[in-house]
């Protein structure tokens, strides 16, 4: 147990602060048993952390450990978090991040299962805040693979999803890294949703650069720049990539080619659809609506009756 006489200024706030937000990652499921981790830095040399293997719904401030930037405990009855190079390698990539907050939030994660970068301009607010959230390449986790994943989009990005692991943030505190680890979960839920119904208006290429325009207004800091394009496949190193297309007219341009396999539910879907009508790619592959999909199986099962 940590003395609290020992404690400096800041320091009881910090902990608290990190039982807190360990509470509510666990409370909304960004985190199930022992996942995620938390850290802050405490002064210029050295970092409050939660430790490794504990619940962080369930934790206490003593828990905390104390590292300095080169990962060596100088306090606390614990080790620190099994993704502390992970941590590490972002304070030293980002002398302006004071937070790391990582977590496994479902939604998100379900995209970097599937390897879909949460890199479309949607939401006037994630794009102001975070700009994209690309995808980190899959690493073992806690080895020294996750940070040399994470080094290539940290300089330019507050938040990222890692290949099939989960997500990380940045903040210039605790609990704005925290936010954007909700603002990334949010935005994967919402995109879930509109891909389901037929697929996501985006936001034109115009109205993009006015959005980073608003960035300066409100004084929003961003690492990066928003680059605007077609093809992601430019640098995302120093940029913040996002797909919107040039809008002849509109500031929200429909999606031209809906998710085949999307359930026919929305916009974007085929309307009043009795009838199946499979059509044949070049490739042979036939691909169906959720709803010709269905007829196909009630027909199959009234023929069996
Ligand atoms: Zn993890």
């Amino acid at each position: 147990m940590t003395p609290s006489t020992s404690l400096g200024a800041g320091e009881e706030t910090l902990r608290a602060d990190i039982v807190e937000i360990g509470r509510r990652m666990y409370a909304r499921g960004y985190t199930a048993s022992n996942d995620g981790n938390i850290s802050v830095r405490l002064g210029s040399d050295r970092l409050l952390m939660t430790p490794k293997s504990v619940c962080k719904g369930f934790m206490t401030p003593d828990m905390m450990c104390i590292t300095d930037l080169d990962g060596k405990k100088l306090q606390g009855d614990r080790d620190p978090s099994s993704e502390m190079l992970m941590h590490l390698e972002v304070y030293r990539q980002r002398p302006d991040a004071q937070a790391v907050v990582h977590a496994h939030p479902p939604t998100a994660t379900g995209f970097a299962v599937a390897g879909i970068p949460l890199n479309r301009a949607v939401l006037a607010e994630v794009l102001t805040t975070l700009g994209s959230i690309p995808i980190a390449e899959y690493a073992t986790p806690s080895t020294k693979e996750l940070p040399e994943a994470v080094r290539k989009y940290i300089r330019a990005h507050d938040g990222m999803l890692l290949a099939n692991h989960g997500a990380l943030t940045v903040g210039a505190d605790l609990y704005a890294a925290y936010y954007k680890m909700e603002t990334i979960e949010h935005f994967a839920h919402i995109s879930l949703v509109a891909r389901l119904l037929g697929g996501e208006n985006l936001i034109s290429r115009d109205e993009v650069e006015r959005l980073q325009g608003l960035r300066d207004t409100y004084g929003i800091k961003a690492p990066a720049p928003i680059c605007a394009t077609d093809e992601v496949t430019r640098d995302q190193a120093s940029c913040q990539v996002v797909e919107a297309p040039v809008g002849v007219g509109s500031r929200l341009v429909p999606p031209d080619n809906p998710d085949p396999s999307a359930p026919a539910l929305g916009a974007g879907a085929s309307s009043g659809v009795s009838t199946p009508t499979p059509s044949a790619e070049a490739d042979g592959e036939i691909r169906l609506t959720y709803r010709e999909l269905q007829a196909l199986i009630e027909d199959a099962i009234r023929s069996l009756r």
